[in-house]
């Protein structure tokens, strides 16, 4: 899937994840058409991989945004509030900003403020009015424990590999509502789609496979521990602690 889509411009991007069937819901294309990837990524954002935006950090691939805002897109209705941990570069913070309008809220969270700075002045190259509007807010945090103040959030989407469901961020979500979220599951990453129906009751999904290269992999952990690592340590880091994180990922809601 990985390599597929990648286009000349932001538009042919997008349609290529079109014609592909990855973005398939009318708001989330419309989103991606209105936020040029190329505000965000220095490297190649036209090309349907994950870049580099330093720290230890990447932009995700265009095709995971898509799976991401797609999975979403049912509680990115306009007016909505939402929460991205690890935002990064702050594309799909963006993305999701476009879809919930003026009326709605959209929260990102990194936990490396040099990125913080650096998504804020992505955003504001084509949506200034986002950051004016309090419509986009990114802020440093541990986004292990979510954030709050603005909780809680009809949907949730986190960037990083989780080593565990992390309560708190269950507990920040709306009922109903839904949270995307990647775990690793060895040779690569498994997305989970976690929702809590009406009645506060929550479930979990296995909804893709991701294969990512070793050490390719971004998890969520300390900031300190984060710029420290070194790629290659980042692959021995995950292949040592991995088994432990599927059993305590699984320890909350057993499949
Ligand atoms: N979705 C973003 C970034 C994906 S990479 C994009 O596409 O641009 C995952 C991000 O999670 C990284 O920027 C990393 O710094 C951040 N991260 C990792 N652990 C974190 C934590 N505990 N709290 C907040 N952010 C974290």
């Amino acid at each position: 899937m990985a390599w597929r889509c990648s286009g000349l411009s932001n538009a042919d991007l997008v349609n290529r994840l079109v014609q592909a069937k990855l973005v398939h819901t009318e708001a989330v294309k419309q989103a991606m058409l209105a936020v040029d990837r190329g505000h965000f990524s220095k490297y190649k954002p036209y090309e349907d991989a994950p870049q580099t935006i330093g720290y230890n950090s990447t932009i995700s691939a265009p095709h995971m945004h898509a799976a991401a805002l797609e999975s979403l897109s049912p509680f990115l209705f306009p007016g909505a509030k939402v929460l991205d941990v690890g935002s990064g570069s702050g594309y799909l913070t963006a993305c999701m900003a476009e879809m919930v309008g003026p009326q709605g809220r959209v929260v990102g969270v990194e936990h490396i403020p040099e990125l913080v700075v650096k998504s804020e002045e992505n955003t504001k190259k084509g949506h200034l009015d986002f950051m004016e509007e309090k419509r986009l807010a990114f802020y440093t945090a541990d986004g292990r424990t979510g954030y709050r103040q603005d909780a809680p959030y009809d949907c949730i989407h986190v960037g990083a590999a989780a080593d565990s469901m992390h309560e708190e961020l269950v507990d920040q979500l709306k009922a109903p509502g839904r949270m995307f979220i990647p775990v690793d599951e060895g040779l690569g990453q498994a997305i989970y789609v976690v929702d809590k129906d009406e009645h506060g009751r929550v479930t979990k999904k296995k909804t893709m496979d991701v294969w990512q290269m070793r050490g390719s992999i971004i998890w969520l952990l300390d900031s300190k521990h984060q710029k420290n690592i070194k790629d290659d340590a980042c692959g021995n880091y995950c292949r040592a602690t991995h088994s432990s994180i599927v059993a305590n990922f699984h320890k909350y809601l057993p499949l």
